[in-house]
This record gives C-alpha cells, sequence and structure tokens, in this order.
C-alpha cells in the first residue's frame, strides 16, 4: 500500500473554545478521511484570533501534505480563516467578480439586498479556488500551493457536509489517488464492550483490514477498513470470521438502522405496529418515524408519562393501583390497550423510572402484545446517563425485533 497522506484538522470558531457548540465537523471529517488513505495526524481547535490561526496554520503546513479547516467563513469581522490563509501564504485577497455576482443573486433571489460586509465572502487568493456551497453563502475553497492542499469548510454542518460529499471527496480522490479503500460496520446488541474486544483479540494484530470497535447508543459497533484491489474480498472474508464470532448479538451492518430493519420486515409480513410510552416521551415512536416507509405500517403511540394518561389510554386503574405504574403488569396491559386502541396487531409499550429520588431508579418494563398474547421484559438502567431515555426506546425495538424472530416474522 502507499503511505497514507497525512492530514491535520483546524476547527475554527471561539463559540468552540467556550463550550457553546460542540465540534461535530471535526468528527465527521475525522470518520471521512481513512477511507480515502489520508490519515488524519492532529486535530486542533482555533478561537477567532488572526494571529492564533496564523500560528496554527503554519505549525500544520510544516507537518502535513492536507490541512483542513472548518468555520471561520462568517461574513462577520470575527470570521477570519480567509484572512489567516492569505497572510500565511503571503499572498493577497481580492475580490472574485464571478463570486460576488453569485452572491448577490442569492440574496436577490430571497427578495433581500446584500449586506455590505458579506462581500467577504466573495474573496479569494490566486492559489485558492472557490467551492461552491449550495446551501450557503459562504463558498469554501481549494488551496494547493508548494505541494500542500488546504481545504477550507464553512462552519455549518450541513453546509460543511455537502460541500466535502460533492466538491472535496471527488478532488481529494483526483489529487491523492489511491487503491480502492473500503470500509464496513458490523452492529451488535446487548453484549458489553470489553466481550467484543475480547472477542475481537485476533484482529488486531492484522493491518488489513484494520479493526476499531464503538460503543453507540444502539450497540457495540465493529469497524473494518481495508485497501488494495482485494479489499471487498477482506472485508467479507473478515465479516463472516466477526459474525461466527459474535453469532447472535449481530443485528446489522453499515448503514442499517433498527427501526429500518424491522419496519421491513413488518411490512413484508403485512403486519401494523403501535406503541405507548412512558419514560421515553416519545422517542420511541421519534425512533420509528424516522424512516418515511414508517407510514406503512405504524399507526402512531401515545405518550403516556402519568396514570392519568394512562387510564384514558385504556389501561386499567386497578392494575396500576395494585401494582404501581411501573411494573411488568402495567407494561403488559399498556402495550394490549394500545393494540387494541390503535387497532394494530402489534403493540409497544415502555415504562420505567428515571428520577434518582424513587424506588428503584432506572427500572424499566418493555411489553409487547400481539395476536399469540403478551410477553414483558424487565431491564435496569444506570441513573444519571444523559443517553439513557435513547438507549430505552432502542432496548424496546430490540425486544420487538427478539419477539418477531421468536415468531418467524423476521424476513
Ligand atoms: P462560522 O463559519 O464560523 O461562521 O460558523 C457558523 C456556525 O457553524 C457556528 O455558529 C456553528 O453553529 C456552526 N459551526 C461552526 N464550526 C462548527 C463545528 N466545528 N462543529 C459544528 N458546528 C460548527
Ligand atoms: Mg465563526
Amino acid at each position: 500500500m502507499s503511505t497514507p497522506i497525512p492530514a491535520e484538522l483546524l476547527s475554527v470558531g471561539t463559540e468552540l473554545l467556550r463550550g457553546e457548540i460542540v465540534d461535530t465537523n471535526a468528527g465527521y471529517i475525522a470518520a471521512q478521511l481513512p477511507l480515502l488513505g489520508i490519515e488524519l495526524q492532529r486535530m486542533s481547535t482555533c478561537g477567532d484570533n488572526l494571529d492564533y490561526l496564523r500560528d496554527v496554520l503554519q505549525q500544520a503546513l510544516g507537518r502535513a501534505t492536507v490541512v483542513i479547516t472548518s468555520g471561520g467563513l462568517g461574513p462577520t469581522e470575527d470570521d477570519l480563516t480567509r484572512e489567516a490563509i492569505a497572510a500565511t501564504l503571503g499572498e493577497t485577497l481580492t475580490i472574485d467578480p464571478e463570486l460576488e455576482k453569485n452572491l448577490r443573486m442569492m440574496f436577490s433571489r430571497s427578495g433581500r439586498e446584500m449586506p455590505p460586509h458579506n462581500i467577504k465572502q466573495a474573496m479569494v487568493i490566486p492559489s485558492a479556488k472557490a467551492l461552491p456551497n449550495p446551501r450557503g453563502t459562504a463558498p469554501g475553497w481549494w488551496v494547493e500551493k508548494n505541494g500542500k492542499v488546504i481545504v477550507t469548510l464553512p462552519g455549518p454542518p450541513r453546509e460543511m457536509t455537502t460541500m466535502w460529499q460533492n466538491e472535496v471527496i471527488p478532488r481529494l480522490k483526483a489529487r491523492f489517488p489511491m487503491k480502492p479503500i473500503l470500509a464496513r460496520t458490523v452492529k451488535t446488541f446487548f453484549v458489553a464492550e470489553a466481550t467484543v474486544a475480547q472477542l475481537m483479540e485476533p484482529f488486531f494484530s492484522i493491518d488489513n483490514p484494520t479493526l476499531g470497535i464503538y460503543a453507540k447508543p444502539d450497540g457495540i459497533q465493529v469497524r473494518l477498513i481495508a485497501h488494495g484491489d482485494n479489499a471487498k474480498e477482506l472485508l467479507d472474508e473478515s465479516e463472516q470470521k466477526i459474525r461466527n464470532l459474535l453469532s447472535a448479538y449481530v443485528w446489522g451492518k453499515d448503514d442499517d438502522t433498527l427501526a429500518g430493519l424491522v419496519g421491513k420486515w413488518l411490512i413484508n409480513k403485512n403486519l401494523t405496529l403501535a406503541t405507548i410510552e412512558d419514560m421515553t416521551g416519545g422517542l420511541l415512536a421519534d425512533a420509528i418515524t424516522s424512516t418515511a416507509e414508517s407510514r406503512n405500517y405504524y399507526h402512531g403511540g401515545l405518550i403516556a408519562t402519568n396514570d392519568h394518561a394512562k387510564i384514558s389510554g385504556g389501561v386499567p386503574v386497578e392494575i396500576i393501583g395494585k401494582h404501581g405504574a411501573v411494573s411488568a403488569e402495567v407494561a403488559e396491559a399498556m402495550a394490549v390497550t394500545v393494540r387494541t386502541s390503535l387497532a394494530t396487531d402489534i403493540g409497544v409499550s415502555v415504562t420505567g423510572i428515571t428520577g434518582a429520588e424513587s424506588k428503584q431508579p432506572g427500572l424499566v418494563f418493555i411489553g409487547i402484545a400481539d395476536s399469540h398474547g403478551s410477553k414483558t421484559w424487565q431491564q435496569q438502567y444506570q441513573v444519571g446517563r444523559a443517553d439513557t431515555r435513547e438507549r430505552v426506546a432502542i432496548a424496546a425495538l430490540f425486544r420487538l425485533r427478539e419477539r418477531l424472530i421468536e415468531l418467524k416474522l423476521d424476513v
């Protein structure tokens, strides 16, 4: 394999240093680079300060072949990425008439006069080519000088990712041609990260494909990256080995989502679904409706935060009185009643307690009712984790998946 191209990433913005926004751009770009054969060696964050920016850029260009920046392309005075690059390369910023025309057109199309300071966004240096930004006013830059490449991207994530996909990837591929590099992700659930790491031990000494293990809300993921002409075969082979080792824990791969997978099975079997949730506040419904196909099987759901809502939804008041709202009996009754009231084949319920002050914090029951009867699961979660509710909603989908497999409806 040819040696990976060394790169550095610079996130620009004082708001990042103050913790006012989280640097999601860096994570996105970092995950994209290995697939291009580019090795990110350093990430830095710099405030909106010309001297600091110039310093960091100078150092980055001394070490790396590719330097990628995000942010600092806005129209205001504190957006200084262009100025910093111009100063670092010793070049002068001038207005590009074509860019100015586009910018003015963009404003007039939305019925506004272009504010005078936006003209900054039409500026380039001689070594820079502007990268179009269909989602915003700030063009990016592709700069080539002395064998180095600087890629300059806007800060807003949707502008950045669009420009990255449409403009940057093709240019990086053309400038640094590589043998094919492919990635594959195997997704697991109900297994601890340490267990996965232990089972994956034999892979750690292999350098093609390389293997990484990541904990996500929907389980532990194993990511493989392979290079070379036989990259696909290497991935297929390794995926099979991983599936054999992790067998029952594997639920999907690559872009699979749990809701998408379960939805596909329901559609294939012509089954409909309804939900009722306490604790998750609609996150289960949100996960299900995140795919457009959900209309075909999901009738809807109820967010039943307190007893009133559960009782109005049809849960018998005596069951709540006798067992308490967070109990297997209530979870079962919730699933049964929502299935009846929304006239679906399957009802899924969640009831649980997050508050640390409650008797058994983190206790959750999931219920499923279908034409074969009903089933409940008791689960215990750590209290105080920011993502507990999301994990509970995902767990409910996993139980649904489990039930569909049990009923042989998983095709
Ligand atoms: P800027 O290009 O610096 O004017 O950034 C405009 C907006 O983009 C900021 O106010 C943020 O909302 C967003 N943004 C900038 N940098 C990042 C980043 N690294 N990650 C996520 N969002 C960002
Ligand atoms: Mg800024």
